[in-house]
């Protein structure tokens, strides 16, 4: 089953026996997804339209969008039509925190359950569903503990490691696959590395990052110890209070009381402590903000980062990118000149 945006409880795909594979999106231009979409729209969201059109995706049941966004309103319009067939389910995900926008979340989790569910079967099993949130919870724990190492390590795993084995866990093609994801964890944490004591530890941000940037980043002499990303370290939920009683209202609590995302407008004072408390712990020394060409949400986010920078006394630097490979040649200078002003030689 596919699915986009990191406010998609992937336990329910689990309880129901899909297996969860994210859409990541692709390199190269999107000629085919722009005949579909507007041409200023996000290039992650026409990306994932490319990628479908040209059959570039596994096969899958059906995909879920989250509409969290305009760029992905305009996705699950389209996607019935010009997507990768099977079912297309929406989601509506609020953008706040409390105690109403919980309520109303897991009711839409109930429903999206109901809807996903296989002929005949109208409810999902609870017993079910609390094994599936166990077994993922045990996956984001080991990634946790891999994410206390790199803040602890002076020669941690770089980014492009860490967010290669992200990928690969998002993505597994069959259940045997997803099972093998303490290999993935494991294999990082005991593969060996290079001394990289002096290279300056940086925060990469941004709503979804492009693996080009972090590789371009590790090979101009930067290191990448915390990905504030929804294909980064966002995905990694601490286990939210009580989990206990109604499943539904225990995913809605633990995925809008995670890590806040640049589209949570109702969220600002949180998202700014969670880059206060990554900034302590991960000994930050300089920021990268990767703004997505056409996406709103990064441009405030981008503007609340640079006052929190500000007071921190961090540098930042913004790259903006269209998410198509292609930006290495505008970012490289920029690149030096803010790793040399770190101290890269
Ligand atoms: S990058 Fe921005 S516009 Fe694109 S899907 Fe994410 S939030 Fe939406």
């Amino acid at each position: 089953m596919g699915w986009l945006c990191h406010y998609t409880p992937v336990e329910i795909f689990t309880a129901l026996g899909y297996t969860p594979y994210r859409l990541l999106g692709r390199e190269g231009n999107n000629p085919r997804a722009a005949t579909y979409l507007v041409g200023n729209l996000c290039p992650y969201v026409q990306s994932c339209l490319e990628a479908a059109i040209k059959q570039e995706l596994p096969l899958l049941a059906g995909v879920v969008i989250a509409r969290s966004c305009n760029a992905m309103i305009h996705l699950a319009n389209v996607w019935p039509h010009y997507g990768a067939g099977g079912k297309t389910v929406v989601l509506d995900v609020p953008r706040r925190f409390d105690e109403d926008a919980v309520f109303y979340f897991s009711q839409n989790l109930r429903r999206l359950a109901a809807e996903l569910a296989p002929p005949g079967e109208r409810q999902l099993n609870e017993e079910r569903l609390w094994a599936a949130i166990t077994w993922w919870e045990e996956q984001r724990a080991a990634w946790r503990e891999l994410l206390a190492c790199r803040a602890a390590w002076e020669d941690p795993p770089g980014g492009k490691e860490i967010m290669d084995g992200l990928a690969r866990w998002q993505t597994p093609l069959n259940p045997q696959e997803a099972d093998k994801w303490e290999t993935v964890i494991t294999r990082l944490t005991r593969q060996p590395r290079v001394k990289t004591a002096r290279r300056p530890r940086l925060l990469l941000a941004g709503s979804i990052l492009p693996r080009e940037l972090i590789t371009m980043v590790e090979e101009c002499g930067g290191l990448s110890v915390f990905e504030d990303s929804c294909n980064g370290m966002r995905l990694l939920l601490a286990p939210a209070a009580r989990a206990e009683g109604d499943p539904y209202l225990y995913l809605a609590r633990l995925y809008l009381g995670g890590p806040p995302c640049p589209r949570m407008v109702g969220d600002r004072e949180k998202r700014r402590q969670y880059w206060a408390a990554a900034v302590d712990r991960f000994r930050i020394q300089g920021i990268i903000y990767h703004a997505m060409k056409f996406c709103d949400a990064a441009m405030y986010d981008y503007i609340a980062l640079k006052v929190f920078s500000e007071k921190k006394g961090l540098p930042l630097l913004r790259l903006d990118g269209d998410f198509s490979g292609g930006n290495r040649g505008q970012w490289q200078t920029r690149l030096e000149a803010f790793l040399e002003m770190l101290g890269v030689e």
